[in-house]
């Protein structure tokens, strides 16, 4: 194939990470090529962020619909999805858009996109399987490696790509199972498993530690289950699925040996995800991986080889989208000269469950072992007006702040909309605001942001009364 010599900046990888690094670049004024073997946008767009909130809010609102006779909703006969619509939906009218829209970045930006899968013949140069047909091979004084992660397939529960399925080809489902069991209780089982029971699925999650969402304050997960047992998911906790799906039943056995055969249509085994840097070649650019086979990198994203950057999913087991981002604005940034460096104190985590959980910044406990002297203040959604108007008053905010120096630390919070109440905290956390500052601050009523601020108020007021 051809040659193309003397690319300031060759990005692998066109996901979250990938494509906001190469566009970046491109701004500083870098010259910029992109190699991506699947669509645009990533697994983030293509098969993560974007499809599995459209499935969510589907099911959020059919959900609503059919139970809202308490609010006078009547549902004459019963509301039903035509599934086959739904997806169409979210392929046409939200991820092709959003798809199409990282194309017309990338054009304006001038980044030159090759579709193709990437690998390393030497530390300044690679080759590229064109999708097309044939090779190119291109030879680069920056490499960005942005190549993400996948679902991990655990020889216990073996994926199929059929009736078991990691979260890719649960989100591309032809129609709702019948009946669903989730292998693992973290956040995309939670979330996915949600969304199905909505749409009309007898679901079960079975999780083998104790607590659905490892990891996460154990308050907010109180509430979630309380909602998970009205929507009539099963939880399964300390117990373990092995086996895979056997004449249609999964086998699951409790920490007390005790078995049980659960039947299932379809099977989402989501218990992790790897680093994903396969073909890549990484041993003839001299890129070192750690024993998890992610990649190391310092503050600015650099690799052992000092030319060679890595961001996102590939690089981080916190992998977020947004994370990914901001990495890949990092990477662009160094390479174009600049001082940018990568700090996570304020990196929100949200979880698009019913209701959704979102935190920021130190729990109580971390904030203990920092050093700090936390007090924590809650708020009810209970006590919320516009969470009342909604339906919608189940859980609560938790906002954590330095007795001494009144410094705001975190938040966690459940219920309504937290997941966009959560960037009001992320900002005050990241500009290192007061308590009190929260409090001053005007929010309007009658909206659900008056519960951080109420937390805020009685955080100071508490505070005051200690003397
Ligand atoms: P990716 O998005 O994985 O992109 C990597 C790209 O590299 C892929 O397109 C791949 O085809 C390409 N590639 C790999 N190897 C090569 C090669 N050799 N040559 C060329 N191209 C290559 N995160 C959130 O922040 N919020 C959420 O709500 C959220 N929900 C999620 C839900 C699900 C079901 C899943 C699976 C993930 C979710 N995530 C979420 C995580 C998020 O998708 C990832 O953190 C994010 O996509 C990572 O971005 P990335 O750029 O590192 O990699």
């Amino acid at each position: 194939g051809s040659i193309k010599t003397g690319t300031d900046v060759v990005v692998i990888g066109a996901g979250p990470g990938g494509y906001v690094a190469a566009q970046r670049a491109a701004q500083l004024g870098l010259d910029v090529t992109l190699v991506e073997s699947e669509e645009l946008g990533g697994t983030c767009l293509n098969h993560g962020c974007i499809p599995s909130k459209a499935l969510i809010s589907v099911g959020d609102l059919v959900h609503k619909v059919n139970n809202g006779s308490d609010r006078g909703i009547v549902v004459k006969g019963s509301v039903e999805v035509d599934f086959a619509k739904t997806q169409e939906w979210k392929q046409s009218k939200v991820i092709k858009r959003l798809t199409t829209g990282v194309a017309s970045l990338m054009k304006a930006a001038q980044v030159e996109v090759v579709k193709g899968r990437a690998r390393f013949t030497d530390p300044h140069s690679l080759e590229v399987e064109l999708n097309d047909g044939g090779t190119a091979a291109y030879s680069f004084k920056h490499a960005i490696i942005a190549t993400g992660s996948r679902a991990i397939n655990p020889p216990f529960f073996p994926i199929d790509g059929e009736n078991v399925v990691d979260a890719r080809g649960a989100l591309a489902f032809t129609a709702v199972p019948a009946r669903f069991l989730v292998v693992g209780g973290g956040y995309i089982g939670v979330e996915l498993g949600i969304a199905y029971a909505k749409l009309g699925s007898k679901v079960t999650i079975v999780e083998a530690t104790g607590q659905l969402l490892p990891g996460t304050d154990p308050d907010l997960i109180n509430v979630l289950m309380r909602r998970l047992r009205r929507l009539g998911v099963t939880v399964l906790l300390n117990a373990k699925a092995s086996g895979g799906l056997q004449n249609g039943k999964v086998r699951v056995e409790d920490a007390e040996g005790k078995v049980q055969e659960i039947e299932a249509d379809k099977v989402l085994v989501s218990v992790g995800r790897r680093p994903y840097h396969e073909g890549l070649q990484l041993e003839k650019a001299g890129v070192r991986v750690d024993e998890k086979g992610f990649i190391p990198v310092d503050e600015q994203m650099r690799t052992n080889v000092s030319h060679i950057y890595a961001i996102g999913d590939v690089c981080s087991p916190v992998m977020l989208a947004h994370k990914a981002s901001a990495q890949g604005r990092v990477a662009a940034e160094a390479i174009a000269g600049l001082k940018s460096a990568a700090d996570w104190q304020t990196v929100p985590a949200v979880i698009f469950t019913d209701p959704e959980i979102a935190y920021v910044g130190l729990t109580e406990a971390q904030a203990r072992e920092k050093g700090y002297d936390p007090v924590v203040s809650r708020y009810n959604f209970a006590a919320v007006g516009r969470a009342l108007t909604m339906g919608e008053s189940d859980g609560f905010v938790k906002l954590v702040g330095d007795r001494k120096s009144g410094l705001l630390l975190g938040a966690q919070m459940i219920g309504p909309e937290v997941s966009e109440l959560i960037g009001e905290v992320t900002l005050a956390l990241e500009m290192g605001a007061l308590m009190e500052d929260v409090a001053l601050t005007p929010h309007y009523h009658p909206t659900l942001s008056e519960g951080i601020l109420e937390a805020a108020l009685s955080w100071v007021h508490d505070i005051e009364k200690a003397g």
